[in-house]
């Protein structure tokens, strides 16, 4: 894979290139619910990539080796992912025998629309199936991280908003479990629009949700900040507290406008408040590999973002709008579908980085 220069790349990009994670792995884990292989349930683009694992159950792999027919396949070409670059390996999660300290991830992107919540609440309820602890943390007034997971937020009286601006609350007092082993939830509701005004008048007003994130980072093993469609002082502090930013971005043209303005402001919050924060992937989501449209962009992607944008991919399919009204993850409502496995695919690629 051609890869441009280190100059051109932090120009390009605002932020250094990764280096390849080589860890050999020895002991593995599988997905905790044992899944068939994954079907088109609903017939839409099922071309979600992924990396091909050894012992995945990828329909592409499934029974490779076992047939007794001579292979006309050149074994020595690597499979193409849905990027048009090669597949990466990806070595199996390793399985874990403690947890923490968190890995502060960020969903971030100021457009609505291009699968922030959906894909915190896959990319979490996937990092779960692979033995890690998550938490996920709605920073989205709407509460739709919230809804999703069957939480009824508008009806409590407690959220981040109160562990965000007032001392008092005790971050037991806010955090609810999810009906996923290994899940818990800082929920959100209105409440949380009132913050980014009240903010302002704090001392440390971005470094807000860190201190109230701190108490609960040696117990999980992730945590995904949803963060709402804006680049505020909500998004600052999720920004200030995070690791990196996993940026979904919707293969169409008018998702690549935004994206400047978003690496702007991840490069202006590491200079001047987290020097740790990199943009640790680019999501594609709201994929359709059968339009040149859509294989455009992500050319476009994969040039402008080199080896952050993932190799899995998620496609376009009416089963997350679904999942949304069920207020559970694919993952669980459609366990075999091909939607579930790509979030398990990117959970994968996530756990290896
Ligand atoms: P954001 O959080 O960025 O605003 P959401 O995750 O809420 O975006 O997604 C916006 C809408 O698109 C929701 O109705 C969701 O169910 C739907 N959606 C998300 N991902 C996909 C997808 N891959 N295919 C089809 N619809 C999707
Ligand atoms: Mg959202």
């Amino acid at each position: 894979m051609t890869q441009p220069d280190d100059a051109a790349w932090i120009a390009a990009t605002g932020a250094p290139r990764r280096e390849s994670n080589a860890a050999a792995e020895t002991r593995t884990v599988e997905p905790r619910p044992a899944e068939p292989r994954p079907v088109d349930q609903d017939g839409e683009a099922v071309d979600h990539g992924g990396p091909a694992v050894e012992g995945a159950q990828g329909a592409d792999n499934a029974g490779a080796g076992t047939s007794s027919y001579p292979s006309y396949a050149d074994e020595t070409a690597p499979e193409m992912g849905p990027t048009g670059r090669p597949l990466r390996p990806v070595a199996e999660p390793e399985v874990l025998s403690a947890h923490g300290p968190a890995r502060v991830i960020a969903m971030c992107n100021q457009k609505g629309g291009v699968g922030k919540t959906t894909s915190t609440i896959n990319l979490g309820a996937a990092l779960a199936e692979y033995g890690r602890r998550v938490l996920l943390v709605d920073l989205d007034p709407q509460g739709a991280l919230s809804a999703g997971l069957g939480v009824p937020a508008h009806e409590l009286d407690r959220t981040i908003y109160n562990l965000m601006l007032e001392p008092s609350t005790a971050v037991t007092d806010v955090l609810v479990p999810t009906r996923l082993e290994g899940v818990d939830l800082l929920p959100a509701n209105i409440d949380l629009s009132a913050a980014e005004v009240q903010l302002i008048n704090e001392v440390g007003r971005e470094q807000t949700l860190a201190r109230a994130l701190r108490p609960l980072l040696p117990l999980s093993d992730y945590v995904l900040i949803d963060c709402q469609p804006s680049l505020g002082l909500l998004t600052v502090n999720a920004l200030a507290c995070s690791h990196e930013v996993l940026m979904p971005l919707a293969a169409e043209f008018f998702s690549l406008r935004g994206v400047a303005l978003l690496v702007d402001t991840v490069d202006k919050v590491q200079s001047r408040i987290n020097p740790d924060l990199k943009i640790g992937g680019v999501l594609v989501t709201m994929f359709d590999g059968r339009t040149v449209h859509a294989r455009d962009v992500v050319a476009m992607l994969v040039e402008r973002f080199g080896e952050l944008v993932f190799d899995t991919v998620i496609s376009r399919t009416v089963k997350f709008p679904e999942t949304t009204v069920a207020g559970e993850p694919i993952t669980t409502y459609a366990p075999a579908s091909s939607a579930a496995e790509a979030y398990r695919a990117l959970a994968r690629e996530v756990i290896a980085r």
